[in-house]
């Protein structure tokens, strides 16, 4: 593994983004005001490589927050004609968090299996990914080591250390390689400075104390047990219904499909947009029926759409402990919390 791991000295980030923005619309975490957000990058940017992740996820990048699938004609036979919008630049991501590599597999085998969609999954694809190893939580409500999202390295074709002076960096495709070999940065890490590595790989787990005291893999049986709990009751009293838990979050998936026609209805666009089970209206279907009315039955689906119905689905946890939702729900509703609750039960 060792042999992989080569040298980035700081100032060659720049040689990095010059280098990708040929082929790639680059964008990478930068501090704006009080806080971070994905941004478009140009060489001389500060990249802010040490961020406490970002507020919207990557998958803004994959599964944007409204795309138009296509526009239709009806031409004079009466017959429709579609067509696509134009091809995209895709887009190259620096400095992407365990959790959200995570959630980019979770993205994937969603839109893999349960729709069978082209966009998405292409746009994954053609897409570049440079992870970034975290030293410390990014916020108080984070617990991805818990959620074992922590040390995922995957999809990402660079996978980064920063270990103070230079950035040590894992070759992992070879797209990787090849943008490593164009950047001049295939310097391989010194012998001290893949000593100074292993040592702080080592002490890393001391800055994330476990959190559940269980394993993911468990969630799904506690949740069974709970699944009438008076636990749903009483946290959703305090939800506003307000969705942002289902905005925020990097493995939220539901989107709304919609056509905006013309009064013939011989033209239109069919858009896609995102959408939230917390959202009030999101489980209602013809005639008015609503088969989750209630905030403790919205509530207890995105629990379990996380902890059970995910892992039985794709095999993997919907939830990467990245301590969004909480962070960003007005009344602090964590999911942490109801995690820990569930999963002590015997
Ligand atoms: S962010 Fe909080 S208040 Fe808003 S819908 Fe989610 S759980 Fe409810
Ligand atoms: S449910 Fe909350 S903690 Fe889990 S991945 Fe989504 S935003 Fe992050």
């Amino acid at each position: 593994m060792d042999n992989e791991i080569y040298r980035l000295p700081r100032e060659r980030l720049d040689s990095l983004i010059e280098r990708l923005a040929r082929d790639y619309r680059v964008v990478g975490p930068v501090k704006q005001g009080a806080t971070w957000m994905w941004t478009d990058v140009r060489p001389g940017m500060p990249l802010a490589l040490d961020y406490p992740t970002t507020m919207l996820p990557p998958r803004q990048f994959f599964a944007p927050m409204r795309e138009t699938l296509f526009r239709y004609h009806r031409g004079d036979d009466g017959r429709f004609a579609f067509e696509e919008p134009a091809g995209e630049r895709p887009f190259a991501l620096l400095g992407v968090h365990g959790c959200d590599l995570t959630a980019l597999r979770v993205l994937r085998a969603f839109h893999e299996s349960s729709c069978r969609d082209r966009l998405v999954p292409g746009r994954l694809d053609r897409s570049f990914v440079m992870g970034l190893a975290c030293w410390t939580p990014c916020l108080p409500e984070s617990f991805c080591r818990d959620m074992g999202s922590l040390e995922s390295e995957s999809p990402a074709s660079l996978y980064v250390w920063d270990i103070g002076g230079v950035l040590l960096v894992k070759v992992q495709t070879a797209r990787g390689r090849e943008i490593m070999r164009d950047v001049g940065a295939l310097d391989a890490a010194t012998p001290d400075e893949l000593v100074a590595l292993r040592k702080r790989l080592r002490t890393r787990p001391e800055a994330f104390p476990a959190q559940l005291q269980f394993a993911p893999e468990k969630l799904a049986t506690s949740l069974k047990a709970a699944e009438s709990d008076i636990l749903w009751e009483a946290t959703a009293d305090r939800c506003l219904s307000c969705g942002r838990c289902n905005l925020v979050c990097p493995t939220c998936t539901c989107f709304d499909v919609g056509d905006q026609a013309s009064l013939s209805g011989g033209d239109g666009t069919r858009t896609r947009s995102w959408t939230g089970c917390q959202v009030p209206g999101f489980s209602r279907v013809a005639g008015g029926h609503d088969f989750r009315p209630g905030r403790a039955q919205q509530l207890r689906y995105r629990i379990f759409r996380k902890g059970k119905y995910m892992p039985e689905r794709y095999g993997m946890v919907g939830c990467t402990g990245c301590g969004r939702c909480a962070t960003h729900c007005p009344t602090h509703i964590s999911i942490r919390e109801i995690f820990l609750q569930v999963g002590r039960a015997p």
